[in-house]
């Protein structure tokens, strides 16, 4: 039956499933103003308080000033200009690959990768809880897709075995998972992609920045960094600039710049945004970036160690992005309606984002969150918490 569109949204109101944008003047700090009042942000992705970050600013500025506002067409079109590659050389450098490419949003990258790699009579192995770009990219492919359960590399094996000698293999996995923020079992993974003689595929738009001793996200972390073939990361979250990047071998490059729709029909990242990823790079290798890593680590932990001990469950986060296990989406969005009115802005989660049943407040830290600040919104949430039940 043909459904108009006034009864499609109040199909999703009824479902407490409804989504509206929110406004928030000036930049995204600590602490935003929203609706006109101060409130203290917990869900933002600016991990290192780079978004408002003086050298990037500065770079972002200088190279307007000296390159314009536009790149004015796609790569393939009017030509790659000298940032595009600089930022390029500065990613493969960061990650240790031969060659990277800047795509335009992670979301285009993952769209445009898995699209790339594998097609028809090929197989992607994709855990459950990958971030929704993924599937998507693994949909528009046509390759076939298997979901694994989340982080269960004993099934994936048998999974994988099923599938043998049919086709290009790929497994692709969140190195931080974005809801939960719990870890892949990267080394698992990568000696199982050994076994099959398939592509690992690792999106690390989470960890990229954030972990790590040179911040070069979660491969780094587990020791795995030469075993991923293609890392994927954004610029938009730690990095506090915009956009993404692929790194991968030199082959894999070209024929990402033949065959990715999202980068060849695509207009390219500006000079602005192109510089202050680059300022972005040099920033979280320097002793600067370790500090901001340790401040953030510091205050992950406090946070989610309040949140624990006043009886909340976080699932198995061990990273800044650490939810509020509260069940359905009627008291979830009540939750963070209290808080609002409290003055701290957490976001609920509901499905499509998560499975049903499994809604949450995803919090988010910050390394330029003060303790005073965490130790109170912890306090409160605690209270609202026991208020609703969730406690
Ligand atoms: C945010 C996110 C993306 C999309 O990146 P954008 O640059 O925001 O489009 C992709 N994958 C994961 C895991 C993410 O969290």
């Amino acid at each position: 039956m043909h459904l108009s569109i006034r009864d499609e949204l109040e199909q999703i109101r009824s479902r407490g499933l409804f989504r509206s944008t929110r406004l928030i003047q000036g930049r995204q700090s600590a602490r935003v103003e929203l609706d006109g009042r101060e409130v203290l942000l917990l869900c933002s992705n600016n991990y290192l308080g780079l978004a408002e970050h003086p050298a990037l600013t500065e770079a972002s500025v200088s190279a307007t000033e000296r390159y314009g506002t536009s790149s004015g067409a796609s790569r393939l079109v009017s030509g790659t200009m000298a940032l595009h590659e600089l930022l390029e050389a500065a990613v493969a450098g960061f990650k240790g690959t031969a060659a990277a490419l800047a795509f335009n949003s992670g979301y285009a990258a993952n769209t445009g990768v898995i699209s790339a790699l594998v097609g028809k009579g090929d197989v992607i192995f994709s855990d459950r809880l990958n971030h929704a770009s993924i599937i998507d990219g693994a949909l528009l492919s046509g390759a076939k897709l298997v979901r694994y359960p989340h982080n269960d590399t004993t099934a994936l094996a048998a999974l994988m075995e099923k599938q043998r000698g049919k086709g290009r293999c790929l497994i692709v996995t969140d190195g931080v998972f974005s809801m939960d923020g719990d870890l892949a079992l990267l080394g698992e993974l990568a000696a199982l992609k050994t076994r099959h003689d398939a592509l690992l595929m690792v999106d690390d738009a989470h960890g990229c920045g954030v972990l790590g001793e040179g911040g070069r996200g979660s491969a780094e972390y587990l020791g795995v960094l030469s075993d991923i073939d293609i890392h994927v990361g954004t610029f938009g979250k730690a990095l506090g600039s915009f956009g993404a990047y692929v790194a991968l071998s030199s082959e894999l490059r070209d024929l990402l710049v033949n065959r990715a729709r999202s980068f060849i029909f695509s207009t390219s990242l500006p000079p602005s945004v192109l510089a202050a990823s680059l300022a972005a790079l040099k920033l979280v290798q320097s002793p600067e970036g370790d500090f901001l890593r340790k401040q953030l680590a510091a205050n992950t932990a406090l946070f989610r160690g309040l949140l624990r001990d006043a009886g909340f469950s976080t699932g198995d986060s061990s990273t800044q992005i650490v939810p509020i296990l509260t069940g359905e989406a009627e008291p979830t969005m009540r939750f963070s309606e209290q808080l609002l009115s409290e003055g701290f802005f957490v976001q609920g989660i509901r499905p499509p984002t998560v499975p049903a049943g499994a809604c949450r407040l995803r919090c988010t830290v910050m390394a330029t969150h003060t303790t005073a600040d965490l130790t109170r919104a912890a306090e409160r949430m605690a209270a609202v918490g026991r208020n609703l039940g969730v406690i």
